[in-house]
Formats: structure tokens, C-alpha cells, sequence
């Protein structure tokens, strides 16, 4: 299989994979329809599978529904810290928490967090109708506007459960008033545009709190898109254990720069493609960033069950 050469592969040298070796490797940041993908999860792993992937994570916002839905048909008690084997793919239960630290984005990954009700389960809920709440109030702020977004055409859009910009973004294009849901965002819906509306976060230290204390393994996610590596050392006291060095929107020097924090801190380094589905303007192509296979025994073995 030829694979087009990625940014594991060619931007971030000394990892010790080529394109040529064909060891197995796992994408583990994907986005499904739960949240704001747009590939049903058992597409997911189609494609995953159809890719030569061994293995991905879904990293849904604020919601484990793609995750579980995999389960259905599946037999037994599942232990947390097993991922889920449809069509030769393993996938792992992940989740993202966006949070905020001074008004900047703060993404959180959770590997290995709890599916069954419980205490987390109830935060995630929190989140969603936090979100719900909050894009009744764009709705409103972009009629003021002029663009009057029908709120029906946002949650048929949005078919999972957690609701964000990028459904309302999709309504925008829809209805003529951009062009791209990149250009929502740059133009009117972007943190500090003149459509945003501020949805109360939890802390980085909360959600790599909840995380840890759910049992899951915290991740910091894309950090060079926030930018504030000072915070660091704070939240890898507070239960961090990994930085995801491989993502598309990090170049050459961030990815090396997280290489040698992890290697610092001693945490796991993670990656994966962000992948929101080939139409939107987030994220690569599925499995186009990837981490060895090895890398899910690494953060398995970092949860508190282990
Ligand atoms: P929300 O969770 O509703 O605040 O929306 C944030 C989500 O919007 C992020 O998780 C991304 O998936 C998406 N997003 C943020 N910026 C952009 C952008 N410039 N273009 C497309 N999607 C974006
Ligand atoms: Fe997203
Ligand atoms: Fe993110
Ligand atoms: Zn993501």
C-alpha cells in the first residue's frame, strides 16, 4: 500500500518509521457524527480499515455515543480499559474537552474514559446542554446579524447529540451567507467575530481532572495551537500524561518542540489526524497522522485501572 507520506512520516524525523515499513500504526484523533464528524462511526472504521489502519480513537466532542454505538451486538461485560474490535480495527473509547484558559482554546483528549452512566457520563451531559443553550444564542445574535439560521436545519445537521459551530457553520454555507465553513468562522463565528457567543468551559485542570479521576488517561491536545506551554508542568502535577506532538496543525518545530517536552516530562506522546471528514476545513485526511500501534498498550498502561 502506498500511503501518502505524512507529517509522522516526513515532517518529524527520528520517530523510526518510514513510509516504507509497514508496522502497525493507529490514528487516534477522530471525529464521527456524534459531534461535529461527518462519517457514522462504523464508517469510521471502514475507512480505517480500508487505509491499512490497525487502530483508531474516537475522540467525539463531549460525547461517547459513536463509541457506544460500536458496541451494539457486542457481547459480555467490557472491561474500561478495552477497546472495541470491529472489522479488524480496534477502536478506542476517547473523548475531547475543549476548554478555555484565558479566552484561549485548551483541548483536552480523554483515553480510555468510563461508557456506562456514571459521574463523567453526567459531566459530558453537562457539556452538551451547556452547548445547546449556547447555540440558541447565536441563533439569536446571527438573526440580529441579518442571517437568520433555522434551528431545525441545525440539529437535523447536527444528528448526533453534541451540537457545535461547525453544525451552525454548515447552515451558513447552506444559506448563502459564506461561501466556506472556514469562512464562518474566520468571518463571523470565530472566537472574538462578531457572532461568537462564549460557552462556559471547564478549566484545563478540571477536565484533566475529571478525566483521570473517571479512570481515562488526559491528553493535551494539539498544544501549539494554544500556545501556552508554561502550563505545562501544572497539569502534568495535576494528572497529564501525554501531548499529542503529531497533528496537522502543528509544523516541523512544534511537533519536535513537544517531542522534547514529552521526553522531558516523561509522557506519552500521541497523534493522530483530527479528522472531521474530507468536506470540512478541520483536520487531515483519516490515518494521514498516525503513532506506532504501540502507543494505545502505552496509554492504557498510564490509567489509574491499570
Ligand atoms: P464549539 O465546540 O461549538 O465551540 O466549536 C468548536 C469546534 O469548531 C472545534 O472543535 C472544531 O471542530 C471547529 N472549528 C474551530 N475552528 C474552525 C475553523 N476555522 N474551521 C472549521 N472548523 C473549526
Ligand atoms: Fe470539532
Ligand atoms: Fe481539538
Ligand atoms: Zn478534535
Amino acid at each position: 500500500m502506498t500511503r501518502k507520506k505524512t507529517l509522522h512520516d516526513a515532517d518529524c524525523p527520528g520517530t523510526g518509521q518510514g513510509s516504507l515499513i509497514s508496522a502497525p500504526i493507529a490514528d487516534l484523533h477522530v471525529h464521527s457524527t456524534a459531534s461535529d464528524g461527518v462519517s457514522p462511526p462504523e464508517d469510521l472504521v471502514a475507512l480505517a480499515s480500508e487505509r491499512g489502519l490497525s487502530a483508531i480513537a474516537i475522540a467525539d466532542h463531549d460525547t461517547t455515543r459513536g463509541v457506544r454505538s460500536l458496541l451494539n451486538g457486542a457481547s459480555g461485560i467490557r472491561n474500561q480499559l478495552d477497546s472495541i474490535t470491529k472489522n479488524g480495527v480496534e477502536v478506542v473509547p476517547a473523548i475531547e474537552i475543549n476548554s478555555d484558559w484565558q479566552g484561549r482554546e485548551l483541548h483536552v483528549l480523554g483515553y480510555f474514559v468510563p461508557l456506562e452512566d456514571g459521574p463523567f457520563q453526567d459531566l459530558l451531559k453537562e457539556l452538551r446542554d451547556v452547548r445547546k443553550r449556547r447555540i440558541d444564542d447565536m441563533i439569536e445574535r446571527l438573526c440580529q446579524l441579518g442571517m437568520p439560521v433555522p434551528k431545525d436545519r441545525v440539529l437535523e445537521l447536527a444528528k448526533g447529540e453534541s451540537i457545535g459551530r461547525p453544525h451552525i457553520a454548515a447552515v451558513m454555507v447552506e444559506n448563502g451567507y459564506v461561501s466556506t465553513i472556514g469562512e464562518a468562522f474566520d468571518r463571523f463565528i470565530g472566537r472574538g467575530k462578531i457572532g461568537y457567543v462564549e460557552r462556559e468551559h471547564l478549566s484545563p485542570e478540571e477536565s484533566v481532572r475529571a478525566i483521570r479521576e473517571s479512570g481515562g488517561v488526559a491528553v493535551w491536545a494539539h498544544p501549539g495551537t494554544t500556545r501556552a506551554d508554561h502550563l505545562l508542568p501544572d497539569l502534568v502535577a495535576r494528572g497529564l500524561k501525554g501531548l499529542e506532538a503529531y497533528h496537522p496543525e502543528h509544523g516541523r518545530e512544534d511537533c519536535e518542540r513537544y517531542l522534547n517536552l514529552a521526553a522531558k516530562h516523561n509522557l506519552c506522546v500521541t497523534g493522530g489526524s483530527d479528522y472531521h471528514g474530507s468536506s470540512k476545513s478541520e483536520g487531515e485526511d483519516l490515518g494521514n497522522v498516525h503513532v506506532p500501534y504501540e502507543t494505545i498498550a502505552r496509554l492504557r498502561s498510564l490509567s489509574t485501572l491499570a
